[in-house]
């Protein structure tokens, strides 16, 4: 069977196979702000912008600052599976001192999330698209080791 093309929901946010899940970001040189998703100019009010920015990629871990579960379908361009399935939803901050938004993947048993706790990113199937395509996005996930 032919692998299924893998697509990232959202074009250059997330660095793709085979490189490992790391979120796509700037940083501003000048003042150091970080930024994601990427900004074409600094936002910082205060910063004199006489450096360009760079771009960066995220660590990978960073700690959980709140969850919850979703239980009822987000509205479309989310692909909602038929029949839904509720999913968590992670914010977790990261040592750029930026804090991201994410799903946490199935299978993970969201009664084990602990405020504080050690999240990694990883790159999981959002969906399928009508070509056969799977789309992938960033999700938070707990670190085991
Ligand atoms: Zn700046």
């Amino acid at each position: 069977m032919e692998a299924k093309k893998q697509i990232p929901c959202l074009e250059g946010w997330l660095t793709m196979p085979p490189q490992e899940p790391q979120l796509i970001g700037n940083r501003c040189q000048s003042c150091g702000h970080y930024f994601f998703p990427r900004v074409t100019t600094c936002r910082n009010p205060l910063c004199e912008k006489t450096k360009p920015l760079e771009k960066v990629l995220f660590s990978r871990k960073g700690k959980l600052i709140a969850y919850t579960v979703n239980y009822y379908p987000p509205p479309p361009p989310y692909h909602a599976p038929d029949p839904f399935v509720p999913f968590g939803v992670a914010s977790i901050v990261l040592p750029e001192g930026i804090r991201v938004g994410g799903q946490i993947p199935k299978g993970v048993d969201l009664k084990s999330l602990k405020i504080d706790m050690e999240m990694e990113t990883v790159r999981e199937v959002l969906y399928e698209d009508d070509q056969g395509n799977e789309v992938l996005s960033w999700m938070f996930r707990p670190v085991t080791s």
